[in-house]
């Protein structure tokens, strides 16, 4: 695996497949697809950075670390949302920085912040650049320049206690590198969301996220215990204690920050032994509604396995009829997969078997289990596919209480269908739950026709608007970006808004930290 993806693709490009034939009829059938090739050159805009200021860039990282050339600005260019997508695909190089530093320590953050307020230049910290919430698509309007903070030399385990079980990692550190260094003391952080392959420590903690094993191990904001943060107003450290009372929590404020109060250039977490045992399970309940108030039992009984999902009617008879090989045919109802990690699995994993049997789930056994955890990372790379045969396909998440779970569910449902019309597909899972409440997390298909950014967009507006009106988050773990920004005001409202902008003026007076994303 190479550290950097196709500017228009997920992923190594080694690793891109065409649809396989049967796939592909089933697509024509469905959407009458039709190949939809991405266009191969582009023309970058130059950079546009004086030559004065690269030389003064180079005095802090060295000259080898400051890259002006097309590809590695390329490269750099936003991140991996549907618009991001779509514009890479056509051509549109125009959000491009003007140069590509790469610094290698916290205190080089620091210079470079300094340098970039100094000069009045935007800067976009970049970790994995797998957002998909417009999180790397800074405004430039305003600056003497853009330049994209590169954290990938900052990729090193510092320390570990293995008394108290934390860990200090460094941003630029991606899920494997993390896991792999990690399993060298016999310690695991468990941290695996769908992008974990390319997306960075640094930015698991800037984003909030969230990921499958989450049920077990926590959210990220979760696992955090301390951090580095440079600013242009100087270094924040907080997390001194596991848990204090001394004010707000300062950790909190900097995890979600999105880059815009600073750059995170340490993270302590919490760390696990090694999981000696592991197994993958699937379950069948009679309904979606069913099988949610089994996941709400078991969370408000402290009984959670490590991974546990639910897929409504639709994602399930989709997502068996691809599992033919391991007999999924003539399953209705809605799929359950739990899985179990640990030193020692056996007792609650009983337990969890019963009670969800009692619920009225039947255990379908281990195969489409494990199949599912050997295609867990797979998706992505469909994703392109289908982009190539003209089939658009993404998701959206949000997260509500349990007594509104219905209602959102429903409403975003409807809303997508109503926007993308006949013929598109609104799949829906439970991705994550707590003792309160569950996310919701929704994935649609539907034909690119002429104008997919435009479709693409009404029928995002229409979902957004759904989950604000319904109560729910704008987003349970894709963050904020630029795309969610208008519905972020109105979940939190205008004192919130202020909040959030008068941290930035303290830690950011002149506005250079990611112009344009989150903030409202
Ligand atoms: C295919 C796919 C699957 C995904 N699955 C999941 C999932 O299961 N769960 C989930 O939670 N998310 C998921 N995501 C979203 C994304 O991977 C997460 O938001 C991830 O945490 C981003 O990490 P990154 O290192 O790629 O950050 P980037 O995309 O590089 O950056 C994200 C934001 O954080 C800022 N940033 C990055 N590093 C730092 C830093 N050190 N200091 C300050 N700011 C920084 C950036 O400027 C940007 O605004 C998925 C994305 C894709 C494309």
């Amino acid at each position: 695996m190479t550290h950097d993806m196709h500017p228009q693709r997920w992923g190594d490009a080694a690793h891109a497949e065409p649809l396989p034939a049967s796939t592909r009829e089933l697509v024509e059938l469905a959407f009458g697809a039709v190949d939809t090739p991405a266009v191969d050159s582009v023309t970058m805009p130059s950079s546009e950075l004086a030559a004065h200021l690269l030389g003064t860039l180079a005095d802090i990282v060295g000259p080898e670390h400051v890259h002006v050339d097309d590809h590695t600005r390329r490269l750099r260019t936003r991140g991996k949302s549907t618009p991001d997508l779509l514009k890479a695909r056509a051509g549109d190089v125009s959000d491009a920085p003007d140069a590509v530093v790469r610094p290698a320590s916290a205190d080089e953050v620091d210079a470079l912040l300094g340098w970039a307020a100094e000069h009045h230049v935007a800067v976009v910290p970049f970790g994995g650049g797998t957002s998909v919430t417009g999180g790397l698509v800074a405004a430039r309007e305003g600056f003497a320049g853009l330049v994209s903070i590169d954290l990938v030399r900052m990729d090193q385990l510092l320390e570990v206690d293995p008394v108290s079980m934390t860990a200090r990692l460094q941003p630029g550190m991606r899920g494997p590198q993390a896991e792999a260094a990690l399993a060298e003391h016999g310690l695991r952080l468990g941290h695996f969301p769908q992008s974990f392959e390319y997306a960075t420590i640094g930015g698991f903690a800037a984003t909030r996220s969230s990921g499958q094993n989450s049920a077990g191990f926590g959210r990220f904001d979760q696992m955090v215990v301390g951090l580095r943060l440079a600013t242009p107003a100087g270094e924040l450290v907080a997390g001194s204690s596991p848990a204090n009372a001394a004010g707000p929590d300062l950790r909190q404020l900097v995890l979600g920050s999105e880059g815009t109060f600073g750059i995170i250039t340490e993270v302590t977490v919490r760390v696990r032994p090694a999981a000696n045992e592991t197994a993958y399970e699937a379950w069948r309940f009679e309904s979606f509604t069913a099988g949610r108030d089994a996941m709400r039992h078991l969370a408000q009984n402290q009984i959670l396995p490590t991974i546990i999902r639910l897929s409504d009617e639709t994602e399930t008879a989709l997502n068996l009829a691809s599992q033919s090989d391991v007999g999924g045919e003539g399953v209705t109802g809605c799929l359950m997969i739990v899985g179990h990690e640990g030193a020692s699995i056996d007792g609650r994993r009983e337990l969890i078997a019963s009670t969800l049997t009692d619920l009225g789930g039947s255990s379908l056994g281990e195969d489409r289990g494990q199949s599912w955890l050997e295609g867990r990372f797979h998706a992505p790379y469909l994703r392109d596919s289908m982009l190539d045969v003209g089939v658009l396909v993404e998701t959206m998440e949000t997260a509500t209480f349990w007594s509104n779970a219905d209602r959102l569910y429903t409403d975003v449902k409807a809303a997508l269908e109503a926007s993308l019309g006949e013929g598109s597909i609104v799949l829906c899972h439970v991705s994550h739950v707590y003792e309160t409440g569950c996310s919701l997390y929704f994935t649609i298909a539907t034909s690119s026709g002429d104008d997919p950014l435009g479709r693409w967009i009404a029928a995002k507006s229409a979902a957004s608007d759904a989950m604000i009106d319904a109560g729910a988050t704008i987003t349970h773990h894709h963050a904020v970006g630029t795309d969610h920004k208008p519905w972020l005001a109105r979940e939190i409202g205008p004192v919130g808004v202020a909040m959030l902008r008068g941290v930035k003026d303290a830690v950011d007076p002149t506005g250079i930290l990611n112009p344009g994303i989150l903030i409202p």
